[in-house]
């Protein structure tokens, strides 16, 4: 069993969940967590093996036929409990949250009851009718459609948001019935532990849920090679995403996936400005600018084009950043490593070489290597990689435009569309944007469209599939047709 009062801090050997046993594995190397506020490694992980992924594999085809028999009701009760045990330790879980990623402590927090509100959405999902009967057209037979669970799922989650994209890929696949071996990024595996260890306290069987932690690509591909192995959900980058759905034809196994964002966030003249202002900051800067449907290019019609932009040089001048966990509670932490700050960085220089220019004054910045400058840049070339890529940091170019047809085109204008923001009072215009854009999410005059009860999802090349609501669930469950001769 882990303590998570000891983690943080104490260096302590983080484990494996395979079987229903914690273990760090005989001859398993070890990989630091960092705290990238402070550099200070905080615990070691057992980084396992290709075999340990096909260890867990064999776990939860032990596990699964037990587990799909359980009724929906007693698997529902059972991921209540596990929501109940993480909401009582959300304050604690928080806080190692923010240890190993640099997010806000309030913001860590709220992740970690947002995941207890995903398991116990999916606990009341599950219990709904499936299946149906469907109308003859011969007196003589009868037909129906039952569903069963996909099988086992090998669920595969990035750093950002370790805790919530774990658990609404979990609470799904627990909720149907289906049996799981959960890969966690290397560089944010700690609180995502005590999520299964929630659903381990709860009473969860042996071998229902597993978690191994070890090389991406070899763990990858043991479980797609694995024969139990039914279905790939991912969260992550599209280049990993599509390699894994190559992989995934090799046995055809389904695949979900929800890949990288490219956000236009677009203020119209007849916008609220003051709630457009507000929103931008937080859809730009929630997560330190690290979410996947965090505002990447930012739309100003250019007749409020100053307006907007001697707001956005105000609020941005006035950002706090610094250590998450330290005194004070910063807007604005450190990026997950250094390699993200790098990334950022030669985005702003290549914009400022094109002569665009920083919105405001630069907020004081600590000196840490996983620190940047979080804001705004004006006339950016549209060539540049901050017109054209996904930056995943705090920071947004800010493009003026004259029409609705233009900023529709320029806003479409990308392989990925996962999320999009429109701010305007106008409900035709807004209706219309709704229809145009290709998006899979859509905020519209709000920042903040995460909720467990709806479908979140991309087109284009943002991914495959839904996460939370109905369509959540539908993910993780075959439907087979019955057709009945009388
Ligand atoms: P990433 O694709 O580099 O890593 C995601 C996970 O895949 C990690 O666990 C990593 O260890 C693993 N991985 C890395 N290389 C692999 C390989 N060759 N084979 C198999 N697995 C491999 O992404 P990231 O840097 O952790 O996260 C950032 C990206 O994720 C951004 O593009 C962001 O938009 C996207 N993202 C999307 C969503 C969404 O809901 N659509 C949510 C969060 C992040």
């Amino acid at each position: 069993m882990i303590d998570t009062a000891s983690l943080v801090g104490s260096g302590q050997v983080v484990p494996m969940w395979i079987g229903g046993q914690w273990l760090h594995p005989h001859g398993a190397t070890m990989l630091p967590v960092v705290n990238p506020a402070t550099g200070e490694t905080i615990a070691q992980v057992s980084y396992g093996s290709a075999q340990h992924a096909r260890d867990a594999a064999d776990a939860a085809r032990t596990a699964a036929e037990e587990w799909a028999a359980w009724p929906a009701r007693r698997r529902g009760d059972l991921l209540r409990q596990a929501a109940d045990l993480l909401d009582e330790r959300a304050e604690e879980i928080g806080r190692l949250l923010a240890a190993e990623t640099g997010k806000r402590v309030v913001e860590a927090v709220g992740e970690t009851r947002f995941s207890a509100e995903y398991l116990r959405w999916f606990a009341d999902a599950s219990r709904q009718p499936h299946g149906a009967v469907l109308t003859p057209e011969d007196p003589k037979r009868r037909h129906l459609t039952v569903t069963s669970p996909v099988g086992v799922v090998a669920s595969l989650t990035p750093w950002n948001f370790p805790l919530s994209i774990q658990a609404r890929k979990v609470a799904p696949a627990l909720a149907a019935g289906c049996t799981v071996v959960a890969r966690a990024s290397e560089k944010a595996p700690l609180a995502v532990l005590e999520l299964f260890r929630a659903i381990d306290d709860a009473g969860l069987p042996p071998g229902v849920a597993n978690v191994v932690n070890g090389p991406a690509a070899e763990q990858s591909d043991a479980l797609l090679a694995h024969p139990a192995v039914r279905m790939v959900t991912f969260t992550g980058s599209t280049s990993v995403g599509s390699r894994l759905m190559a992989t995934a034809a090799n046995r055809v196994v389904r695949c979900a996936l929800e890949l990288g964002g490219d956000a236009p966030f677009i203020i119209f003249a007849d916008a609220d400005l003051d709630a457009a202002v507000e929103g931008l900051m937080v859809a730009k800067f929630r997560n330190n600018g690290q979410s996947c449907i965090g505002a990447n290019r930012v739309f100003v019609e250019r007749s409020v084009l100053d307006e907007v932009a001697s707001r956005l040089a105000a609020a941005t001048s006035r950002l706090s950043v610094g250590d998450p966990l330290g005194p004070g509670d910063p807007d604005v932490g450190p990026l997950i490593d250094v390699e993200r700050v790098h990334a950022v960085t030669a985005l702003v220089d290549e914009a400022l070489g094109s002569g665009a220019s920083w919105l405001g004054d630069a907020p004081e910045v600590p000196s840490g290597p996983c620190y940047t400058r979080p804001g705004f840049l004006l006339g950016a070339a549209e060539t540049t990689g901050l017109a054209t890529t996904e930056v995943f940091g705090p920071v947004a170019g800010v493009f003026p435009f004259d029409t609705d047809d233009e900023v529709v085109a320029r806003a479409n204008d990308t392989e990925l569309g996962l999320a999009g923001y429109v701010y305007t009072r106008d409900p035709s215009r807004l209706w219309s944007m709704a229809e145009r854009l290709e998006v899979g999410i859509l905020g519209c005059n709000h920042p903040l469209p995460s909720v467990a009860f709806a479908p979140m999802g991309g087109v284009k090349q943002s991914g495959l599939g839904r996460e939370g609501a109905h369509q959540g669930l539908e993910e993780f469950v075959e439907t087979r047709y019955l057709s009945i001769g009388l």
